[in-house]
Formats: structure tokens, C-alpha cells, sequence
């Protein structure tokens, strides 16, 4: 039995404290959630958000090979016609086939929230569907507030459904808005909407009292054909339904098909690239996919784990492509490694005598702090490298930077000397920028492109840092940068390490550099 997937990652979860998406960085998730088989992908609200109406003018260009994008908004504000409402029409201009609109079904919100009438409610939702369906659109209606409107009133929150229901709605979803819900209120509640209304029913859950997994599994148990939710739960207050465990659980525990066959196996790495695109550190207790999901400590329970993995795991973890660990350090596995050096050297099997050396190089590397999930060019020299196809294009023989200040009076905050060999050439040159990392960024550049003039359609595109160990105090942790670089047609990111943040940030601009020499030359 197939359950439809909902992913509201980039419109619902980047309601989430600390999150703010980038169009790039919405582009980069929705590929990811379309490579893992998300059927459906909400990307944005184009009628509140000039961003999200540029993400999906931007869409209209990149083919997707499983999702549909979906578009979301509300329906008509209160005595206007559909025609007239700026909201309906930015979701028709954002051009996708499917919509999703809100639409109230408590009648407490609307007699205290919006100050209508019970009727002009219903017509809103009916108008905005006909209007919506009229445009060709397919229309999901997520019937806000439902739970608790059906609570309060449960007619009217039946009434609402079957307006929408009878206005053309291709499914109707049930919306735990402020996720107060306990599941067995929403079984009996369920039950109650499936004789009512014929159309498909979604369910839509908050995770405020910590069980909208639970919601959303015996949702779909129950009947429901669609659950939303966010990938890793990102979303508003204690968040959204965590999709990747829903997932997990409805496939490998329930048999139901939430992604195309065999892609589950993807769900550690969709959750790795989703976290880092967000600027997240991945939960390590997240179900599944977190890394400490199969990480064994106790002695016993590690002895039992090798005698028979069944002993203390409620599932295989490369079911979802994820690794058991029996170390404190996280260490990349062997079939992860084969499948990523694939990609780039597809003869490449598990007895190549390459492969210990990539495999210890990036245990060695990820043991001090190192992570190639969000920086796959750095990965790619280190194969390259152990396969000797690498040849260094220049060495770094000593960098300074210098701070400036006050930061006020001067134009740039920092300068950077640099001295570098290429070939039998030396260079020095100095630069200023906006802070050492920007600075030591010119330099280098000023100090190479002369050689390689391919570099100067090279420009940064995005900068995150993280700090790593919280026990020491957080001037002295270990930092990892990830830094983002594109030429304008292509964009790949690299990873940097160090105690020191200028260092981290120079390892990987010096790996994006020789990533790009290392393509263009070969
Ligand atoms: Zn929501």
C-alpha cells in the first residue's frame, strides 16, 4: 500500500528558530528530497514571500525526477472574489501543478480570528478551490485547526471538509496545528471524517506534546493517504512530524511504500545533507538516522551486538543507510565510502587495495573533526589523491593575516600576506577584505590566477562554520568550515578543520581551488 510523502522542509519547517533557507540552499534541499523520492515537496508560500516566489521562478528550470513541487497559500480573504486576492494569484504564478491551501475549520478562529461569518468561512474555501481547480491546478486543502475545531464544533469542522470536498478538493488534510492532540482522539476522530468525506484524507501533525511521529503513523495505519510533515521535524515551536522516522517506520516495520523501492537505504544520507544545508547539527538520537541510532558503548550490550546484531538493534542500520558504531568517533562506513567513490570511479569494488587507504585517510580525517556529508569536493581529492591522479598545482609556503581596526574608519577589516610556489615561481602578495578569511582569500587568488586565469570566474557563494566540541570553551573548540564556491554554471563545497578559524577557513578554500584546477584540467 502506498503512502503519499509531504515534505514541508522549505515552507512549514523554515518556520523553525535558526532557520533561514537561501533560495540555493531551498534549490540544494528540494533536489535532495526529490533524489530520496519525496513524492510531494512544499517549497514556499509565493504569496507572503518574495523569496519563495523567486525559488519557484527558478524551479521552472531544474528538472525533477520524482517530486512535485507545491505551492502554498491560503484561501481568499473574507468579501473579495478568488480573482481578486494577490495570495491565490502568487500560487498560480508560481506555476506548479499542485497547490495546497489553508483553510479554516474551527469555528473559534473563525468568529475571533478572522471575525467572519461562519458562511462567508465556507464560502472561502469553496470559491478558492473552484477558482484554484478552474486554473487546472490539483488541490490539497489542509484544514487548519481541525482537531481542535472538531473538538470544539464538530459539525461545523465536517462541514468545512465536505465544502471543500464538494468545491473540487483533491485531498483534504487534517491539520494538527497547535500538535495537542493525543493519538487515540485522532483515530476516533479520523474515523468519524472517512464517513463523511470520500475524497483521500492527509494528516498534518505537530509534534508539541512529542508525538506526532505516533499521529502520523497511525494515521496512515488507519487509512490516511498522505502524511506531511518535515524531513528531520524542523518546524515551528517543538516542530513538525519528523518524516524520515515516519518513513522508517511505516516501510521497514508496517510494509507500507512511501519511496520508490529500494531508496530507503538513502535515508541516513538525505538526513546528513539536509541538516548540513540547514545549518544544523544532525539530532544524534534521531530515529534511524541519527549517528548515535546504532552506537553500541556498554560492554555487554557491544559483545551482544557482535555475537548477533539482533541482540540490542530493532532493525539492520544499513536498512537506512546508516552505520553501527561501536566507537565515540563517528566513522564513515565501508559501503557509504564504496557508493560515494563510485560516483566519481564507478570500477571501483570493495577489494580495490586503493580503498583502505581512502577509507583510513577519512576515519584519520573524521576523527579529528572532519565531515565530507556537506562537502563532497573534498572528498573527491582525497580519491583522487589515493588513486594518484592529483598533481598539486601550488604550494602555500606561509600566510599572515592581519586585523585592523577600528572596524568603523577603515574600508576593510583585515589584510593577509601570502607566499606561494607554483611551478618554479615564487609569489608574494597581500591583500585587504572584510575580515582575515576574506582577505587571505584575495591574496591567494591575486596570487595564483595570473597561473591558472580560470580562477577568476570563481567567487565564494556561502560560508558556514560550526564549532565541534562543546567541553572546551568555545574560543578554543575545534571549528569545521564548509565553504561553498561556484563558477556560475557549477558549485561544489569543501570542508576545513582546525583549533584555529582562519586555518579552517583556508584548508577549504585551498581545497575548492584545487578542485576547480583539478576539473578544469582533467
Ligand atoms: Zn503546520
Amino acid at each position: 500500500m502506498k503512502i503519499e510523502i509531504f515534505d514541508s522542509t522549505l515552507r512549514d519547517g523554515a518556520q523553525a528558530e535558526g532557520i533561514s533557507f537561501s533560495v540555493s540552499d531551498k534549490i540544494k534541499i528540494a533536489k535532495a528530497l526529490d533524489n530520496l523520492g519525496i513524492d510531494y515537496v512544499e517549497a514556499g508560500n509565493p504569496g507572503s514571500n518574495k523569496k519563495d516566489l523567486e525559488f519557484f521562478k527558478e524551479a521552472k528550470n531544474i528538472k525533477f525526477n520524482h517530486t512535485k513541487l507545491v505551492a502554498f497559500g491560503s484561501t481568499r480573504r473574507c468579501n473579495i472574489s478568488p480573482s481578486e486576492d494577490a495570495n491565490l494569484n502568487a500560487l498560480l504564478e508560481a506555476g506548479t501543478e499542485y497547490v495546497c491551501i489553508f483553510g479554516k475549520s474551527s469555528l473559534f478562529h473563525v468568529e475571533n480570528i478572522i471575525n467572519t461569518t461562519k458562511e462567508e468561512n465556507l464560502e472561502m474555501i469553496s470559491d478558492s478551490i473552484v477558482y484554484l481547480k478552474n486554473n487546472n491546478r490539483k488541490v490539497f486543502f489542509d484544514a487548519e485547526h481541525f482537531f481542535d475545531g472538531y473538538k470544539s464544533n464538530r459539525d461545523y469542522a465536517i462541514l468545512s471538509l465536505v465544502t471543500a470536498e464538494k468545491a473540487g478538493a483533491d485531498e483534504i488534510i487534517l491539520c494538527d496545528t497547535n500538535g495537542g492532540t493525543f493519538p487515540d482522539e485522532m483515530i476516533d476522530i479520523l474515523k468519524d471524517v472517512m464517513s463523511n468525506v470520500k475524497v483521500p484524507v492527509g494528516i498534518h501533525a505537530h509534534n508539541d506534546c512529542g508525538m506526532a511521529i505516533s499521529i502520523s503513523v497511525l494515521a496512515a495505519i488507519a487509512g490516511c493517504k498522505q502524511v506531511q510533515g518535515t524531513f528531520l521535524g524542523y518546524g515551528e515551536r517543538c516542530g513538525n512530524a519528523n518524516l524520515s522516522a515516519i518513513i522508517a517506520n511505516l516501510e521497514l516495520k508496517k510494509g507500507f511504500e512511501c519511496l520508490p523501492k529500494g531508496n530507503i537505504s538513502l535515508l541516513t544520507s538525505t538526513a546528513r545533507e539536509i541538516a548540513e544545508i540547514s545549518n544544523f547539527k544532525l539530532g544524534y538520537n534521531l530515529p534511524y538516522v541519527g549517528s548515535s541510532a546504532f552506537a553500541h558503548k556498554a560492554g555487554m550490550h557491544i559483545d551482544g551486538v557482535y555475537k548477533n546484531s539482533k541482540s540490542f538493534e530493532h532493525i539492520s542500520p544499513d536498512e537506512v543507510g546508516n552505520e553501527r558504531k561501536f566507537l565515540i568517533s563517528e566513522v564513515a562506513g565501508k559501503s557509504t565510502v564504496i557508493a560515494k567513490i563510485n560516483k566519481i570511479y564507478p570500477d571501483v569494488n570493495k577489494n580495490d587495495p586503493h580503498l583502505t587507504k581512502i577509507i583510513d585517510r577519512i576515519k584519520e580525517l573524521e576523527y579529528g573533526g572532519y565531515q565530507f556529508e556537506g562537502a563532497d569536493a573534498s572528498f573527491e581529492l582525497i580519491v583522487h589523491k589515493a588513486f594518484d591522479k592529483f598533481k598539486p598545482f601550488f604550494e602555500v609556503l606561509d600566510f599572515k593575516t592581519i586585523g585592523q581596526g577600528p572596524l568603523e574608519k577603515e574600508k576593510y577589516s583585515a589584510s593577509a600576506i601570502i607566499k606561494v610556489r607554483v611551478g618554479e615561481n615564487i609569489e608574494v602578495t597581500a591583500d585587504n577584505g572584510d575580515g582575515p578569511v576574506d582577505a587571505l582569500n584575495k591574496a591567494l587568488r591575486k596570487a595564483i590566477s595570473k597561473f591558472y586565469p580560470v580562477l577568476n570566474e570563481v567567487y565564494l557563494s556561502d560560508y558556514k562554520v560550526r564549532i565541534l566540541d562543546g567541553k572546551e570553551s568555545a574560543t578554543r573548540a575545534t571549528t569545521r568550515v564548509i565553504i561553498e564556491s561556484t563558477d556560475g554554471e557549477n558549485t561544489w563545497s569543501t570542508v576545513g578543520v582546525s583549533k584555529d578559524i582562519i586555518e579552517a577557513s583556508f584548508k577549504a578554500l585551498i581545497d575548492s581551488i584545487e578542485y576547480k584546477l583539478f576539473k578544469e584540467n582533467n
